[in-house]
This record gives structure tokens, sequence and C-alpha cells, in this order.
């Protein structure tokens, strides 16, 4: 018989598991700062996951340096994204330069280079040492855990997003898949915090497709990095032959291929890299996974055979969810440029801010589907000005922002779309977050385009 190229559902009655205020799709950096800032706000939050566990690249995709949170010596990231750091601070996760330290020059840059607490956009060595943060991703995903569960959200794990449920170009809530079957989730609000647009795209969004290297971040163990870095300041060009070779062997990597971490001994490599693979493809995921293994396999082999400080090191795990930096970008009411964010422009609608840009809230607004927002790497900004723009302090912001933005929207009795941004710009200052109401000296702020 011929291989039908469709098939006929069968249309089914699915239970309604549950009906809240606000509706947050993904629980990563993004979807844990809009639910717990909607909590915060007074709104009834339901937060889905598809995984086991919070904070999505942060912790499952183990990419574990807090970064572009700096504008000079100015902190521009705040709010919920701190408090994160301050809890993982308290369980001794999460390790940061000392303000003396952050500055250039050699003796700093040995201190923290290895730490990724060097501003990797500065061009020449020693690049400045600048305020980032090295953090556990276990630690991560118990804070998370801590301050959802606090904040009374009630939070569904295990549940994989599956269809939008839309009734007149307005989003009602979702269908998801668990383990019990397919459930629905109604809500008054929705946000997509999947990173990849799942769901504003098939509610019917406007978007585009980007696409980026994809990369199988992965943990060393017993590393003995105080050897490796003697032997990287007292030999140079011998290091510099390893080096060369072990990144050969990784067929994409940053500068520094390995990272210190929180727990001593353990070191995390975010490489390799790898290019051509559209992770939106189960195919080119499969080839993703199994050939970024075959790489950390190889490297880690010729490590142990040729690298001071490597000899005794093992494979302590390999990040569970595949490093995706791009997929889907929604086409919002205003799309980001990478104009924008290298001239700092400030809008009239800035409700966040990473680094030293500025977010308007239209790049958080879908078009053609009411009461649905977005936070996180799939914010309307087109791909060049995506990638300079997507590290997790400014998702979490930006997840903060619309966290108040929806709940204000139901307090106030009218349309997210509708939401005064000098509102939101008030809740979020009022809940200690920095939305950019301020543009500091460097900001551009001629008018933005209509
Ligand atoms: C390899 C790599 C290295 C990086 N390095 C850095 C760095 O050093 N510093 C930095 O700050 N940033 C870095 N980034 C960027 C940063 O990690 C991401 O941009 C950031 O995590 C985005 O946060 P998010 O919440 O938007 O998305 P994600 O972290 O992707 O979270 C999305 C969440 O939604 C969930 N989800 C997705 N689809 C569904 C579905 N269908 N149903 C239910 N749940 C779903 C996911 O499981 C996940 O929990 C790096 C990214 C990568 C890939």
């Amino acid at each position: 018989m011929a291989t039908p190229a469709t098939i006929a559902e069968v249309a089914r009655a699915t239970p309604v598991v549950d009906a809240t205020d606000v509706l947050v799709v993904g629980g990563g950096p993004a979807g844990v700062s809009a639910a717990v800032a909607a909590a915060r706000s007074g709104a009834r939050v339901t937060l889905v996951e598809r995984y086991p566990y919070l904070g999505g690249l942060a912790s499952g995709g183990m990419v574990l340096v807090l970064d572009d949170m700096v504008n000079g010596a100015e902190i521009t990231t705040t709010g919920l994204v701190g408090e994160l750091i301050e809890r993982l601070e308290k369980l001794g996760l999460a390790v940061s330069p000392p303000p003396e330290d952050r500055r250039v020059g050699w003796d700093a840059w040995r201190r923290w280079a290895r730490w990724g607490c060097n501003d990797f956009r500065a061009r020449g060595k020693p690049q400045p040492i600048v305020y980032a943060v090295a953090f556990d991703p276990d630690g991560w995903k118990r804070v998370s855990d801590d301050i959802v569960v606090e904040s009374g959200i009630n939070l569904r794990l295990h549940s994989w997003f599956s269809a939008p449920i839309v009734e007149d170009a307005r989003i009602r809530g979702v269908v998801v898949e668990t383990k019990s079957g397919r459930q629905a989730l109604l809500a008054d609000v929705v946000v997509d915090a999947t990173g990849d647009l799942d769901v504003a795209a098939a509610a019917g969004a406007p978007h585009a497709l980007g696409s980026y290297m994809v990369t199988t971040v992965f943990r060393l163990g017993n590393v003995d990095t105080d050897a490796a870095l003697r032997f990287e300041h007292e030999h140079p060009e011998e290091f510099a032959e390893l080096d060369r070779q072990a990144k050969h062997l990784l067929g994409g990597a940053w500068d520094m291929w390995w990272l210190k971490t929180p727990l001593p001994g353990v070191v995390w490599c975010n490489c390799p890299h790898m290019v051509g693979f559209d992770a939106l493809k189960v195919e080119d995921m499969t080839t993703a996974e199994i050939e970024g293994r075959r790489r950390i396999a190889a490297l880690v082999a010729f490590a142990r055979a040729q690298v001071p400080g490597f000899a005794n090191c093992h494979v302590l795990d390999v990040a569970s969810q595949l490093g995706v930096r791009q997929t889907r970008l929604l086409q919002g009411e205003y799309v980001v440029t990478k104009r924008d964010v290298v001239e700092r422009r400030h809008f009239p609608d800035t409700v966040c801010r990473g680094r030293d840009y500025y977010t308007p809230y239209r790049a958080l607004l879908p078009r053609g589907v009411e009461q649905l927002l977005v936070a996180g790497r799939h914010y309307s900004a087109d791909s060049q000005a995506q990638k300079i723009s997507r590290e997790i302090p400014p998702c979490m912001v930006q997840g903060q922002a619309v966290g108040v933005a929806a709940a204000l929207a139901l307090s106030s009795g009218v349309r997210v779309r509708d939401v005064d941004p000098a509102a939101i710009r008030r809740a979020m200052r009022a809940q200690g977050a920095d939305p950019g109401d301020v543009p500091s000296a460097n900001a551009a702020t001629r008018p933005a385009p209509p």
C-alpha cells in the first residue's frame, strides 16, 4: 500500500484541566520571569513547561554565564534576574568579579577570563573584565523552583505545548500533550516564552525564520584547573598549539573552549558549535545531537592524552537540551533592527533593556492575535539584531515586562495591546526592575520609525 502524504486525525473532546488569568508557556528564563512578575502583580498564573525542570537553556542547556548585563559600569539588567543571582549566591552557586576587578588589566584578566567574565564584544586583549555571573545549572533549577512556588504559581511540568485555542483572532488557551493525554488550559492572557515561538506561530502570528549555529554544551569533571591555567600562562606557545588542535577536533568553539564553574574541578564547554542545522526539524536535531556527542568524545580523548590539567577528566554531563539560539522570530508590532541595537535607540514605548540597548513594548506584541504576548529569544527582532540581544538577563527583563503588562491588562480591563507602556514602566520599577525609562547618556533618542 502506498504511504499517504497525510492522515486525517479524529476529532476529540479534550479535558479542560485549568482556567486562569495568565498562562505562560515555557519555563525558561523569560517564562519564569513572566510568570513570577504576573503573580506578584496579583494575577492567577499557570506556568507550563515540557521538561521536568525550569530554566530552559540556563539549566537544561547548561549555558552557565549571565552576561550582557552592563553599560560601562552601570548594571542595566535588574529585577528578577538580580533576585535569582542573590539566591544562587546564598547557595554558593554563583561567582562574579568584585568591583575592584572590573577593569582592564592582565592581572584581572588572568583571574576572571576563564570564568567568562570578560567583555567578549571588546576588541584586543586583555578585554575588560565586567560584571557577569558564572552559575551552576542545578542551582538555577532550584532557585527557579523556589521563586515559582513562593509566588503561588500553578506549575505544570511534563506538559508539551501542542496547539493554541484561538477564537475570533483571540487566544483563549492552549492544548498540551502529557502522559495523561491531551489537556486544555484556558486563560485570559497567554504568554509565549517557548523560545521558538511555538504558540504564537501556531496561533497565526506573522513571524520570520531565522537560524544560527547550534551547540552541544557539556561539562567535564575532575579537571585540575590550576594546572591548566599555569600551563596556559607559563607556556603560551605550546598552549596555543594544543588549543588549536582541541578546537580543530571540536570543529567550532569560541576563543576559550572551557570555562570555570562554581564547582571545583568542573568546567563547562560552550562547544562544539555546528552550522547548517534547522532546530525546528527532528531529523536535523537528531543528527546534531549525535554529531555533537561524537565531537565531544574526540575532544575528551585528546585532552586526556595531551592537555595539562585534563589527564584525569571525564564527561560529567552533556546538556539535556540542544543549544538552540535562534529559530522563529516574531514579526510583531515593531521589528527591532540591528541598527536599533548597536545605535542604542531609545523608544517612546521602551519597557525593558539589556546591556546598552532598549526594547519597545511593540516588539513583544504579536500582530493579528489578541491577548497574546511574547518574551525571550523569539521576540520581534530581525535575525542580526536577535543575535546580539538575546542573552539570558535581557530575556528575563523582557519576561518581567510582559508579566506585569499581562496583569495590568487584567486589572485595568483593557486588551494587552492597549496597556500604557508608562504603566508597565512604573510597575517594573515597583518590582525593582529597570525598564529603561531613563536612557543612559550613550543612548540614541532620535524618534523611532513608525
Ligand atoms: C549554546 C548557547 C550559548 C549561549 N551562551 C550564553 C551566555 O553565555 N550567556 C547568556 O546570557 N546567554 C547565552 N545564550 C543565550 C541564552 O541562553 C538564550 O537566549 C536564553 O536562554 C533565552 O531564554 P528564553 O527563556 O527565551 O528561552 P529558552 O531558554 O530556550 O527557554 C524556553 C523554555 O520553553 C520550553 N519550551 C519550548 N517549547 C515548548 C513547548 N512546545 N511546550 C512547553 N515548553 C516548551 C523549553 O523547554 C524552555 O524551558 C546562549 C545560548 C546558547 C544556545
